[in-house]
């Protein structure tokens, strides 16, 4: 089975060149000029950009949250994804207390195994340290599961103590592990919380307005010296404000291997958001919630300067029907997350490579490269070269769409851009040389997806 991708710009987070791309069976064969070799599909790139297929490592499916579920599963949210560039995605398995990791993995390889049209792996959420969980994480290191997350925030549900956090990090020295953290400071942010619902602060607004950004940094420098201490690496999932942008800065100013991702949301959207009339700021509640306006130029400076290492989405959507409105008489009970699998390539080349902060090979390498490389999954994924899985996207920089819920694939009623216009888009997609895109029309198939064994830190 032979696909021969003619006339396009390949573009990877190094080179930028026109060549043709030849893909047999699963994997890139051939990259050359003029390629004269007979196939059984041929795709004309001509004026496109050939990109290594996105990945997105933060993403919340089928996911059990305060009474609701998210509502896209791996079959509705991976063929979203792939309508969006998206050829690959890691999402969490969920521990809960009492329960053994491997419980959490196999629920989660059921939820997914049948339904997802691109390749998935899996984080492990840890909420319950012992030793036998420890004894586990090295077991999942080896079948492929090599990262962990870990929660400061949630007291009650998903916060570990700073020790369990420090055992965790421990760990992850011998078996090659790498610990991802949600840091924002739990404690401090529930005190808050019960004040403001106290004094009849209920509307969406006070989400954000009892999560500082200082409560963010905070634990950022936390998670950061706990790592220190331990001598591993560690990962902040979806960072959005700049005083902890500072402490990762800080941290690899001193040679630390501290990574850190920031989402699209925080980059497009602000606070002004929950001033939306009515119930709509409940679109936007998510956690860490949307900062200032003024952030956003941080951040994509911290993308521009690599003190940011990947843009994920931490897809997690809930409808405002049934499922935001549980908290309309309050805040804390509105399901956190807002959805963004589909449109995260497109909002970044427009606002990033076209808006001239960062580069196009800069995109390639936030969007795909870094994330493959953090996570276990490089070079298989996240370069367009020979020998690597063909996840390919020809991606069409001159095309404009306009953002809105009635067009977009994810399966929720709302869109946090509605009428937002973007310039760049997907065209064609390939997974692991299977067309699941053919010019914008969906032609993959459930459960074609793949469970991705990712490598451990060598
Ligand atoms: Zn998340």
């Amino acid at each position: 089975m032979r696909t021969l991708i003619k006339g396009g710009t390949v573009v990877t987070a190094t080179d930028q060149y026109k060549g043709d791309v030849l893909v047999e069976d699963e994997k890139i064969a051939v990259i050359g000029t003029n390629l004269d070799i007979e196939a059984d599909t041929v795709i004309e790139a001509a004026a496109k950009y050939v990109l290594p297929g996105g990945i997105d490592v933060h993403t919340h499916l089928d996911m059990p949250f305060g009474g609701s579920t998210s509502a896209d599963d791996f079959e509705t949210g991976t063929r979203a994804a792939a309508f969006g560039g998206t050829t690959s995605l890691v999402d969490f398995a969920i521990q809960y207390r009492g329960q053994t990791l491997h419980h959490a993995w196999e629920t989660w390889m059921q939820k997914a195994e049948d339904k997802a049209v691109i390749d998935y792996g899996f984080h492990m959420i840890m909420t319950d340290l012992n030793d036998q969980t420890e004894l586990e994480m090295d077991a999942l290191v080896r079948q492929g599961v090599t990262s962990f997350k870990l929660f400061m925030a949630y007291p009650g549900v998903f916060m570990l103590d700073d020790a369990s956090i420090f055992k965790a990090l421990l760990r992850t020295a011998n078996n090659g592990g790498t610990i991802c953290m949600h840091a924002e400071n739990g404690g401090v942010i529930d005190v808050l919380v019960q004040r403001a619902l106290a004094e009849g602060k209920t509307a969406p607004r006070y989400h954000a307005l009892t999560r500082p950004a200082r409560a963010e940094a905070e634990a950022t420098h936390r998670a950061i010296a706990l790592a220190e201490i331990a001598g591993v690496p560690i990962y902040i999932v979806h960072l959005s404000a700049a005083e902890a942008l500072e402490m990762v800065a800080e941290a690899r100013d001193r040679g630390l291997p501290a990574f850190a991702e920031t989402c699209p949301q925080y980059l497009f959207l602000s606070y002004d958001n929950y001033e939306e009339p009515g119930f709509d700021g409940a679109k936007y509640v998510m956690s860490p919630p949307l900062r200032a306006k003024e952030t956003q130029d941080r951040l994509w400076r911290g993308l521009a300067f690599n003190d940011l290492q990947a843009i994920s989405t931490d897809h997690c959507p809930f409808c405002m029907k049934e499922q935001k409105v549980l908290g309309r008489n309050d805040f804390s009970r509105i399901p956190n997350g807002a959805p963004g699998i589909e449109t995260r390539m497109s909002l970044v080349y427009d606002g990033g490579v076209r808006a001239g902060r960062i580069s196009l090979n800069r995109f390639v390498e936030l969007t795909s490269t870094s994330p493959a490389r953090i996570f276990g999954l490089f070079p298989r994924k996240g370069t367009i070269a020979p020998g690597s899985d063909a996840d390919i996207v020809v991606f069409d920089p001159n095309r404009t769409i306009t953002l809105s819920a009635a067009t977009l694939h994810m399966n929720v009623d709302y869109n946090p851009y509605e009428g937002r216009q973007v310039t760049g888009a997907t065209d064609t997609v390939l997974s692991r040389g299977r067309l699941v895109i053919d010019n914008g029309k969906f032609v993959g198939r459930p459960g074609s997806g793949a469970f991705l064994k990712r490598a451990s830190r060598s």
